[in-house]
């Protein structure tokens, strides 16, 4: 497990499981994952949708992914934890189903929280393991696509080898969870990349599919 460096607001397990880890964590409530940013109250039931969120002690839940970025957040509603695990490939955080044209995954969660009274800037939050820049070829109109969020900047946009553009992804996410209030200093992102690392991790960029990893956080 890769477990981000920061401190916790209330007793938490979390972290990215990786290949040295059990597939399927035990007691895991998941998602049928569908690339969107319908987020769901985790329950017994196996939900449609790209995050989960829970105020339950012991309630573990979890996204896959395999080159997708998992989120995970922790924060408090009226001094009660909560805490959300999400599932942010490009479609799910560039929003409106890959056009940009509706809120992300993340700014979906953010709002909700910050709805149920929640405030963003006590949330500790960590971006997993996933295709970083250095690999992350895309067409023009996913950049396109992202450049319609406000917290969009140039530099996320780099230049490949082949002459297509390359997505800072994580960099993306990181942008719009500052915009969104979150504070830098609970940023607990572990910052590699799938492709580069086969030993560690799975990737289907890389068509090493065998699994896959698991961002999961439970309130302890
Ligand atoms: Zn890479």
């Amino acid at each position: 497990m890769l477990t981000p460096a920061i401190p916790t607001p209330f007793p938490l397990a979390w972290g990215f499981s990786t290949k040295q880890d059990d597939p399927w964590p035990p007691s895991l409530r998941r998602l049928h994952q569908i690339h969107g940013t319908v987020i769901q109250e985790a329950s017994e039931e196996l939900q449609e949708g790209d995050g989960l969120w829970t105020m339950k002690p012991r309630y573990r839940i979890g996204v896959r992914t395999a080159d997708c970025v998992p989120i995970l957040l922790a924060g408090q509603i009226e001094a009660l934890p909560w805490v959300a695990a999400l599932h942010a490939g490009w479609r799910s955080a560039v929003g409106g189903n890959g056009t940009g044209d509706a809120p992300g995954i993340l700014r979906v969660c953010v709002e909700q929280f910050r709805d149920q009274g929640g405030d963003p800037s006590n949330l500790a939050w960590a971006l997993g393991p996933s295709i970083q820049k250095c690999h992350f070829e895309v067409g023009e109109e996913v950049i396109q696509a992202a450049e319609k969020d406000p917290a969009w900047e140039a530099g996320l946009r780099c230049a490949g080898q082949r002459g297509r553009p390359h997505l800072d992804l994580q960099g993306f996410l990181r942008s719009q969870a500052l915009a969104l209030g979150l504070a830098a200093a609970k940023d607990g992102s572990v910052n590699l990349c799938t492709v580069c690392e086969p030993d560690l991790l799975w990737s289907l960029r890389r068509d090493d599919w065998g699994d896959h990893q698991w961002g999961w956080i439970e309130i302890l």
